[in-house]
């Protein structure tokens, strides 16, 4: 599949947005531990919103349809995340076109795009232990999945994956931004919270794509 429509990806969000309000329990035990416990909670607030504005709603281009949802989730989700991850909707729309569907091409720049402006406006880099040790790598599969293949289920796929392995390395690394940094050597051996909520954001688009594709 080298392009989506706008319904199909408005699908793939409502998908991922369900496996993050279904995954509060965990971001909010790890935010527990290594935060002030409020990720999940946010994070449920922000995409609960946002599966309301998918279902209620028709949208004329995932132009409109990905701003959409960038403002509800900065409007409705609390903490340095809810900025964060509506930046990740917003800071690239630049890069899509203003018609009824989207192309692998401009999908991956989207992204791209938005984890440079999350990168800009948080002044975090990667190995600070952060959601960008999920989004970074997810960004570079993206790419080369782009050039290998061009199809938007396996772009997504690889960006998964990618965004796990990053996961699990922020197992290891000292924080040194957010508010986890106060926790210093006690943060080792848990994961960033952020990152662990990009792979299952990346993980429900994936899935969304695919069961569209199938026609479900
Ligand atoms: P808060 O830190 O305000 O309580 P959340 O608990 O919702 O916000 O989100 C915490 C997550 O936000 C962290 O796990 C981390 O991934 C991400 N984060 C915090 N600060 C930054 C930053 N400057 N750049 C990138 N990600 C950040
Ligand atoms: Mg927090």
């Amino acid at each position: 599949m080298d392009k989506i429509t706008t319904d199909g990806l408005r699908m793939a969000l409502l998908c991922a947005a369900r496996q993050i309000i279904k995954s509060e329990p965990y971001l909010t035990e790890i935010d527990t531990i290594i935060g002030d416990g409020d990720h999940g909670s946010g994070m449920k607030t922000g995409f609960s919103a946002l599966e309301e504005l998918l279902m209620g709603q028709q949208f004329q281009s995932p132009y409109e349809l990905l701003h959409a949802s960038g403002l509800c989730l900065v409007r409705t989700m609390g903490g340095a995340s809810g900025v964060l991850f509506g930046t990740l909707f917003i800071g690239g729309l630049d890069q899509l076109q203003h018609t009824d569907w989207v192309t692998a091409q401009e999908l991956v720049s989207f992204l791209e795009k938005g984890v440079k402006a999350i990168q800009t406006r948080g002044r975090a880099g990667p190995g600070d232990k952060t959601m960008l040790d999920a989004l970074l790598p997810a960004a570079k599969a993206m790419t080369d999945e782009l050039e290998r293949s061009g199809d938007i289920s396996g772009i997504l796929r690889e960006a998964h994956l990618a965004a796990l392995e990053g996961v699990e390395k922020t197992k290891a690394m000292l924080p040194r931004t957010g508010r986890s940094k106060n926790f210093r050597e006690k943060a080792i051996g848990y994961p960033d919270p952020g990152a662990i909520s990009v792979s299952i954001l990346l993980q429900g688009l994936s899935e969304g794509v695919e069961q569209f594709s199938r026609g479900e």
